[in-house]
């Protein structure tokens, strides 16, 4: 079978022709992607909660098929646990299913507020606020936080939700070479006298697309050497690293130096929403000047419930450790196989591939082999470093890891990549 190619650039950059234009050459790509039976841009969709085997309905064959999930955040298995469930049905029947109004207005439930007061104390924080997402967090607190007299350093790899905060607030923000101390010196170093109201630097805990951690505890000191704010995103720390999965601060077992810690609900927590997480003061300050908050329908009560119970069932249940467990054996098998997986030291493990044809094909194999994995190209990763996102969970038996393995094991070789 002929490769698809994943061609994203030239469906959105503008042609000099009109705005539909774009939508006419990107409907004729599309054709190409369902001829050829891939599911990157339509997907084939859940029919079951997303578990360690989930159904997918199979919009080419029109078969359910029973498919191990590797391409899933929900890394601790807490969406379907039945603590996590029923604390959900209580509070709709009790409350109903919207929260009827943004926080400044009557949005805010007290089921809100437990919540609020349930991250603080995992983020090791004073307070925290919570957001319809975790996108809609990283908008509000870097668009409330920085005016556009400040800088904003960013590292290489952040996620797109910091980086278009960060558009939005006017200010100029520069980049990092990835994780590199050295690089964010030299970029406070040329930057601190032009920014004397003040410089941020935002970094993920754990990098989406590649599951290594930042060196927190080397940026902490550089940051505070040039007076300047850290803020880092949890989204995929939390629930994964750290004491019971209390995140990136607590994996370096450190209590000062972070500023504001951002994440979500969304992904080991199970459920939807994101936090930002800081002193009293800070938090009080971005309740009104994060406008996607305030000017957004607060969480429903029945999803914080369910948050607070996730958060509950991951301190006290062994999840954490099993997730560690098994991401550990998948990331040591993979590579003694001869797959290259950078490094890794989460439940996001990338499986290397590079070539965008060889890895449509692998694809389309992974999916006939009931294996559900995420194919990643360029933007969202650099040019030539396409890859599979291998997400682990720690509901997944030996089993269905091992039969992962073995596909992995025999599509390499099949398409020459070990
Ligand atoms: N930050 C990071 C690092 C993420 O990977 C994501 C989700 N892809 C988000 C923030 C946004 O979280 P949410 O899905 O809850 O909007």
């Amino acid at each position: 079978m002929k490769p698809f190619i994943v061609e994203y650039k030239s469906y959105y950059q503008s042609a000099d022709c009109s705005i539909l234009d774009k939508i006419e050459r990107y409907s004729g790509y599309l054709e190409d992607h369902e001829e050829k039976k891939m599911n990157f841009f339509l997907k084939s969709p859940l029919l079951s909660g997303c578990e360690n085997s989930s159904t997918i309905y199979d919009r080419h064959s029109s078969d359910n098929r029973q498919m191990t999930m590797f391409g899933s955040n929900n890394y601790l298995g807490l969406s379907t646990v039945p603590e996590v469930r029923e604390a959900g049905i209580e509070a709709i029947e009790k409350y109903g299913v919207g929260s009827g109004g943004v926080p400044l207005f009557s949005g805010t439930h007290i089921l809100q507020q437990k919540l609020e007061q349930k991250i603080a104390a995992l983020k090791g924080c004073e307070d925290s606020m919570v957001f319809s997402s975790g996108y809609a967090a990283n908008i509000g607190t870097v668009t409330g936080l920085i005016r556009p007299n400040n800088l904003i350093v960013h590292d290489r790899l952040n996620h797109s939700s910091l980086l278009d905060g960060s558009a939005l607030t006017g200010a100029k923000f520069v980049r990092y070479l990835h994780n590199s101390p050295l690089s964010l010196e030299k970029t406070l170093e040329e930057n601190h006298e032009t920014y004397p109201d003040g410089m941020i630097v935002i970094t993920d805990g754990v990098f989406s697309m590649d599951g290594d951690v930042a060196s927190l505890p080397e940026i902490i000191e550089i940051a505070k050497k040039y007076n300047a704010l850290v803020m880092i995103d949890d989204a995929h720390a939390t629930g994964v690293i750290g004491h019971k999965g209390a995140g990136t601060k607590s994996h370096y077992s450190l209590t000062d130096g972070v500023d504001i810690v951002s994440g979500t609900l969304s992904k080991a927590i199970g459920a939807v929403g994101g936090f930002v997480a800081s002193t009293k003061k800070i938090i009080n300050y971005l309740r009104l000047y994060a406008r996607s908050n305030m000017y957004s329908t607060a969480l429903p009560p029945s999803v914080c419930a369910s948050a607070i119970a996730a958060i509950d069932y991951m301190q006290t249940s062994e999840r954490v450790e099993q997730l560690k467990q098994n991401y550990t054996y998948v990331s040591e098998n993979l590579s003694k196989l001869g797959y290259s997986t950078g490094k890794t030291e989460s439940a996001i493990i990338p499986m290397m591939i590079g070539d965008e044809a060889t890895i449509s094909l692998m694809a389309r194999d992974f999916f006939e082999n009931d294996i559900f994995v995420n194919a990643v190209f360029h933007p969202a990763v650099p040019p030539k470093q396409s890859r599979f996102r291998i997400s682990v969970m720690a509901t997944h038996t030996k089993e269905q890891l091992d039969r992962f393995l073995n596909v992995a094991d025999k599509l390499g070789k099949k398409y020459k990549i070990i």
